[in-house]
């Protein structure tokens, strides 16, 4: 509770970067006539016209029950139906968040038992279903190395962050007070142990370390990695966004990871993306368990309760006890597939992404390691000398019918292209998938202007995206 009280505002610390656009009040961007005065009247329109109306704005839009959405780093997998379902319930639906203990007892039951399935999981010993996205888990995670840090008197200040990191990552360690310190990956994709002991300092409080990493490669060096940093008092905080290449293959809590975030909505089925609700729980090792959020949920083995003490908890993170809908989502996937059907499923991802990759790496550069996890990044680099760039590459993939991949990201790889198909498409739409990033590799050999007009057939073409985030306009 102390460190989040003592935690000063955005305005006032140095960890936020300085504006680097020019700022604009956000009601200057409305004229006063755009502002509604009175409220809108939907009442003279038949029910047709309306369902018409939303039917063709969900038609403009493309979504992953549409089609394969190869967004690296983002598990955008379909999600079972029946979890939304069991989520949409009346009586889970409409629970008021300050209904007594004794009255939400199967509510508490289902937080209670996902906190004990991802515990289970990630081979951890306590955890917190409170943190609202992945980076809010990140914030979470680096709130309690601070708190551990504090308590045991230790000045600790940087964080250390190898160069594939997700971008969170390094936003998150400052956000939480932390000076970052960027390490190398090798020639393989991967941290060399030689490199983390020549950084390691008594400064150092953590390593946070993505795994797989964001090249879709497995840091086959973390328990070594582990080794060093624990010899030299420090902590490794595992970023669990990658998860779904993990489960029931490997446990972070074997191989040396202190702490670690879920992102429920990649791995344990809430759709993703459009800015709905997700859920980043944050997992620890017993020697950082007193520093978690309050409350924690408990059972006594009748009744299942809140925990509200904590003198070293770093205090609630989220209001009540986090995103409810989406944490009855994940119990409800865990259930469904069980352990075999969870191992299954990482399995199938793997297999699946190598599948893209083996049927790719003669038309891509591939800048890292042959074998991937559940992702992988291929460089179009090749294309640069006919003018074309990743960018031109995913926008006519729009036109074949695709979502782009991920491009421009892991920082590290020059016309980067991340690809992570997950388990949930089958053969013929993977082998869809491949054609069309192959007749796009021999567009760019013979005919690279035509890629200059895509996307062609979408509902708008090509955006100015620079323009967009530099002079925000958000009339039309
Ligand atoms: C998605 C992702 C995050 C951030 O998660 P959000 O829920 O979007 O905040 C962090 N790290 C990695 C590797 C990710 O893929």
């Amino acid at each position: 509770m102390k460190l989040l009280c003592n935690y000063k505002s955005s305005s006032e610390n140095n960890y936020t970067p300085a504006l680097d656009v020019k700022e604009k009040p956000l009601l200057k961007l409305f004229e006063n006539s755009e502002i509604r005065k009175t409220p809108m009247k939907f009442s003279h329109l038949p029910e047709r016209e309306v369902v018409k109306h939303f039917t063709k704005l969900s038609e403009m839009n493309y979504h992953v029950d549409k089609g394969m959405y190869p967004l690296g780093s983002c598990t955008m997998k379909y999600n079972p139906k029946v979890a939304e379902d069991i989520a949409n319930l009346n009586n889970l639906l409409n629970l008021h968040p300050e209904t007594p203990e004794s009255e939400i007892q199967s509510a508490l039951k289902i937080m209670f038992c996902l906190g004990e399935s991802l515990k289970e999981i990630s081979g951890m010993d306590a955890i917190t279903l409170q943190p609202l996205a992945g980076s809010h888990g990140e914030l979470t995670g680096l709130l309690i190395t601070r708190a551990y840090f504090h308590s045991k008197k230790e000045n600790r200040n940087t964080v250390l962050i190898p160069d594939t990191a997700h971008g969170t990552n390094p936003a998150s360690s400052s956000r939480a007070g932390f000076k970052i310190k960027e390490i190398k990956s090798n020639k393989n994709g991967i941290l060399d142990p030689k490199d983390l002991e020549k950084s390691m300092n008594e400064d150092v409080a953590a390593l946070m370390i993505t795994n797989p990493n964001t090249l879709g490669v497995f840091e086959s060096n973390i328990k070594e990695l582990s080794r060093i940093l624990h010899k030299n008092g420090a902590l490794l905080y595992m970023d669990g966004a990658n998860l779904n290449a993990l489960m029931g293959i490997s446990r972070p809590g074997d191989i040396g990871v202190d702490i670690i975030h879920f992102n429920l909505h990649k791995t344990f089925a809430t759709p993703h993306g459009g800015g709905g609700p997700g859920s980043g729980p944050v997992a620890v090792k017993n020697h950082l368990s007193k520093f978690l959020p309050v409350p924690t949920i408990e059972f006594d083995g009748k009744k299942y309760k809140f925990n509200w003490r904590g003198k070293n908890s770093i205090g609630k993170v989220s209001t009540f006890y986090g995103a409810f809908s989406v944490i009855i989502k994940a119990y409800v996937y865990i259930k469904l597939l069980g352990a075999e059907g969870l191992r299954l499923t990482s399995e199938q991802a793997i297999i699946n992404s190598n599948y893209l990759l083996s049927n790719l790496e003669d038309k891509y550069d591939i800048p890292y390691k042959k074998n991937c996890m559940h992702e992988f990044v291929l460089s179009a680099s090749k294309f640069k000398k006919n003018g074309v760039r990743a960018l031109d590459i995913a926008k006519t993939l729009l036109d074949m019918g695709y979502h782009a991949p991920t491009v421009y990201f892991p920082l590290i790889v020059a016309e980067a292209m991340m690809i992570e198909p997950t388990e949930t498409e089958s053969k013929e739409s993977l082998d869809g998938f491949i054609k069309a990033m192959r007749q796009v590799a021999k567009q760019a050999e013979e005919n690279p202007n035509l890629l200059k007009n895509s996307p062609s057939t979408t509902p708008v073409g090509r955006l100015d995206e620079v323009k967009a985030n530099r002079e925000l306009n958000v009339r039309w």
